[in-house]
């Protein structure tokens, strides 16, 4: 009698914890999904703040095509620029430059130039200069700042410029640019995306992001042009709203010496032809 009572109760109550754990685990599987969706998804990751990095290659300039950092003036004075970062444009394409960058180049500074990375219109990140280096990006020049105007003049031989304390990052022009004109049709949303992304590893603040426009002193540079200053702004403090920068960023102290597999680079000895894909996790 007490077993024929006994075995519905434990079946009901066996039942009722199956479906409360199938409850558990379906509300589990659903916010996971989401999670995934949230992270993978460029829209979605656009919105919420989250996207994943962008894609990576390095196209190493010529070493004659950019120096090191200073530690001191050419009259003995320490330097302790904060950095700066320098926003220009290629005018040309993003492969028209990498080659340019990569030809050795030994006549004078004016010749010699380069930038950090090359962001392509797809958004690929093309890392051209490692960051501990002097990019020759911009020529005759000076940063208008809260400490007053910042140059630094590396010869006798140059006018000073902000390279010394910048790090450049060009993007793509569109094909309707590369005329050259006063305007054109602006940058892809996945340019300004890796632009954010790699803005926020740098983490220069806000009122040390400039324009090669802005920081020209020979009154021929125009570039950036049609760039949307307000959506780069919001697209890099929704970035940085979400995620800190990590103190091991790799674009700050690994990359792209001994990154990702990349045998460290060591100043005179020719990097230029290497082209890797890197992966980094954001
Ligand atoms: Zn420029």
């Amino acid at each position: 009698m007490s077993q024929k009572s006994v075995k519905p109760i434990q079946l009901r109550s066996t039942f009722s914890f199956v479906r409360a754990n199938s409850w558990y685990a379906a509300i589990a599987l659903a916010f996971i999904t989401c999670a995934l969706l949230l992270w993978s998804n460029p829209i979605l990751g656009q919105i919420t703040g989250r996207s994943k990095p962008p894609q990576q290659r390095v196209a190493w300039a010529y070493p004659t095509n950019y120096g090191e950092r200073l530690s001191q003036d050419i009259d003995g004075s320490p330097l302790r620029n904060p950095f700066i970062v320098v926003i220009h444009e290629t005018v040309g394409s993003a492969s028209s430059a990498v080659n340019y960058f990569q030809t050795p180049n030994y006549s004078s500074q004016g010749d010699q130039v380069s930038y950090h990375a090359l962001i392509a219109l797809d958004g690929t990140i093309i890392y051209t200069v490692p960051f501990q280096y002097r990019a020759f990006g911009a020529g005759n020049s000076v940063f208008m700042g809260s400490n007053g105007p910042e140059a630094v003049q590396s010869s006798p031989r140059v006018p000073a410029s902000v390279n010394n304390f910048s790090y450049h990052f060009s993007l793509e022009t569109p094909v309707d640019g590369r005329n050259n004109g006063n305007n054109h049709s602006g940058y892809t949303a996945n340019q300004y995306q890796s632009l954010a992304w790699l803005v926020r590893y740098t983490r220069v603040p806000d009122a040390r992001i400039t324009y090669h426009k802005t920081v020209d002193r020979s009154g021929t540079r125009r570039d950036p042009r049609s760039f949307d200053q307000n959506y780069f702004f919001q697209a890099l403090h929704s970035q940085q709203a979400t995620h800190q920068p990590s103190l091991d960023a790799p674009l700050l102290v690994a990359l792209p010496v001994g990154a990702q597999g990349l045998a460290p680079l060591q100043r005179g000895i020719c990097c230029y032809s290497s082209s890797k894909a890197l992966s980094f996790s954001s």
